[in-house]
């Protein structure tokens, strides 16, 4: 059974915002520089609730703060490098502005041998706090300030914390965290290891944020957890598919969700995805390997026959549904031949779109340990063909939507052009049209007459 607290009742972490918010020399202004996803995203907010109930105001800029905190990643070696490096790059900013507070927070942080690293190399940074301790910010914060030696934190029960504070980045879309952690040890990932166990929040403490952000006007919720399938195992109160048709009782126009673990997609939650009013038709479900036996020592405790019986199945009960995935090149002794049967896969399935990784190792993984780590050009090559397969397939699969209509959730601006505004449609692809800001927050029907490379454009339908 999960542990669960209140933010309100943690007595001793209210009491350290208050002190902060009263103390005359304190940092007045925050910068927070996220990595990594969706996760960290949302983690990214409540960092940002917190100092802003500590009396701090956010800094448009990186260098103008007062306090800048890296919310880091470490799945991949190169977010790690990068976060390292403007961590770095910070200390030069110091010398022209002393006061400035730096803080490291995030997986990275959690990760073996991390906290010994940042004393030992990065002495210079403030504060440095794992994400089983994202909680005790406010306390950490406060012996930063008044102690003049690097604050580290790393450990911390694996507990769910419910009402942080939390500064959401847009009204019409937010994230709603179900569950934290993983069970599942894939043998490439770090995530069991700095995220902890799998932990899903009471069903009722879910829909009661969803009735709330409904309230303030939110149109569309996107669910986030590392296996949002498990949702609810040992909680006792239902799954994922009853969340799911509860949430969809809510009434928030449009509900997302991610990620999912092919091993976990359930009969039920296919059904579920057919028939809820307000799910939408978009599923991410992340495949990694084409090969069997690249699948088996990448412990996914599937094969490729079960992973397109479920896309076949969701296909048959949602019709036209967006289907993305994940794919790691450069698994330790991946063969040309079963690099190919990835290829296959991909040409078969017919991606809207996927995230594509050369295999980085992480140290402590059960991958980094195998022997035949492949050669990085290698790697490189074989990333290449994918890209491009992944590329043509996608323009293929884009082409369904010429002459369908599309509700548009419009997130801003085209990035094109000061005319045009871009958004989602329904099955996750961005749309762009002619609009103005006003448009920003708004559901639009869209008739969509052309595709241009990984988007969809298109008229708007006159209601
Ligand atoms: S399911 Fe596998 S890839 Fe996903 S977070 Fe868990 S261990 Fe990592």
């Amino acid at each position: 059974m999960n542990r669960t607290v209140s933010f309100p009742e943690l007595d001793y972490q209210q009491s350290c915002m208050d002190e902060i918010r009263q103390m005359a020399e304190r940092p007045s202004t925050y910068h927070i520089v996220t990595y990594g996803c969706q996760m960290n995203a949302h983690d990214s907010e409540k960092l940002a609730g917190m100092l802003q109930a500590m009396g701090l105001t956010e800094a448009p800029v990186r260098d103008d703060a007062d306090f800048v905190l890296f919310n880091t990643c470490c799945v991949r070696d190169n977010a790690e490098r990068r976060a390292l490096g403007n961590v770095t790059w910070l200390k030069e900013v110091r010398k022209k502005h002393p006061r400035l507070m730096i803080g490291v927070c995030g997986c990275m942080v959690q990760e073996p041998g991390m906290a010994e690293k940042i004393v030992k190399q990065y002495g210079f940074v403030d504060l440095a706090f794992g994400t089983a301790v994202m909680h005790r910010f406010p306390e950490l914060f406060l012996r930063a300030l008044r102690e003049d030696h690097v604050v580290i934190e790393t450990g911390g029960e694996d507990l769910v914390v419910e009402g942080m504070p939390a500064c959401r980045l847009r009204r019409e879309q937010a994230y709603i965290s179900i569950m934290q952690g993983c069970n599942n040890f894939c043998s490439f990932c770090i995530v069991p290891y700095v995220r902890g166990r799998e932990r899903s929040r009471r069903m009722d403490d879910i829909l009661q944020e969803a009735t709330a952000l409904r309230d303030a006007g939110c149109q569309e919720i996107m669910l986030l957890g590392q296996n949002v399938n498990s949702y609810g195992k040992g909680l006792g109160e239902g799954d994922f598919p009853e969340l799911l048709r509860r949430l969809d009782r809510v009434g928030i126009p449009r509900i997302r969700f991610m990620t999912s673990h092919p091993k976990d997609l359930s009969d039920e939650l296919i059904s579920v995805m057919g028939s809820a009013e307000h799910v939408l038709p978009q599923f991410h479900l992340p495949v990694q390997s084409g090969d069997d036996e690249i699948l088996r020592r990448m412990n996914r405790h599937y094969d490729v026959a079960r992973y397109l019986d479920r896309v076949q199945r969701l296909r048959s009960s949602v019709p036209g549904i967006g289907l993305t995935t994940d794919l790691i090149v450069g698994f330790p002794g991946e063969r040309e031949e079963q690099f190919q049967h990835t290829l296959d896969l991909v040409d078969q399935v017919g991606y809207d779109s996927a995230f594509t990784f050369i295999y980085s190792p992480r140290t402590g993984t059960a991958a980094a340990a195998m022997p035949d780590q492949v050669p990085a050009s290698v790697s490189s090559e074989r990333i290449q063909r994918l890209i491009a397969l992944q590329e043509k397939r996608q323009r293929e699969e884009m082409l369904r939507f010429i002459g369908t209509e599309e509700e548009v959730l419009v997130e801003g601006l085209s990035r094109r052009s000061s005319d045009e505004v871009s958004g989602r449609g329904r099955h996750g692809v961005s749309v762009t049209f002619a609009g103005s800001e006003k448009d920003i927050g708004k559901i639009i029907p869209v008739q969509i007459d052309g595709v241009k490379q990984n988007t969809l454009s298109g008229v708007r339908k006159e209601s």
